[in-house]
């Protein structure tokens, strides 16, 4: 008997699980593209965030709540690009491959938010390139998968 708790065994097990193991596919778009298209794309991607790239690089990130604060503000969706709304960097909070899942969890829960980009940076490019997502979703998706396992 080792002596510990079942708590602490669960608490190992999870730092293991690394962000690259269960990010999902991002939706991305250009920071051009208008703030009406972004709302569609939202809808039929079924997902609460975008993410947004400028030259390929990740530039920022819209949310349902970014869409509903500036549809109040009475502004046409169709002219306006995504650009103008949406969180920009260096303002977003970020998860890398190698991250522990629970790290990811932690800035989730800290900053109130719902995903988190996975990057990875290019050093040519001074920038981050988007490799994937991770959502409240992906943590209670694994959160039923370990239950599920003992
Ligand atoms: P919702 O708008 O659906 O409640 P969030 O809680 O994720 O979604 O977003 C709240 C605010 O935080 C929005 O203004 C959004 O642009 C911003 N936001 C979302 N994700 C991030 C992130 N990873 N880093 C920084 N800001 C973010």
């Amino acid at each position: 008997y080792t002596g510990k708790t079942s708590l602490s065994y669960i608490s190992e097990k999870i730092k293991k699980i690394k962000v690259s193991d269960i990010k999902s596919v991002p939706v991305v778009v250009d920071e051009a593209i208008s703030i009406y298209d972004a709302i569609v794309l939202m809808f039929i991607e079924d997902v609460g965030s975008i993410y947004v790239t400028s030259k390929g690089l990740l530039s920022g990130v819209v949310s349902r709540k970014d869409f509903l604060r500036n549809a109040i503000g009475g502004i046409d969706l169709n002219k306006m690009p995504i650009g103008m709304i949406m969180t920009r960097m260096p303002n977003i909070v970020y998860v890398e491959p190698e991250d522990s899942i629970l790290d990811a969890a932690i800035k989730l829960i800290d900053h109130e938010i719902d995903s988190l980009p996975v990057i990875e940076e290019d050093k040519e490019a001074k920038g981050y390139k988007v490799l994937g997502r991770i959502t409240k979703t992906t943590i209670t998706g694994l959160f039923v998968e370990l239950g599920k396992n003992d």
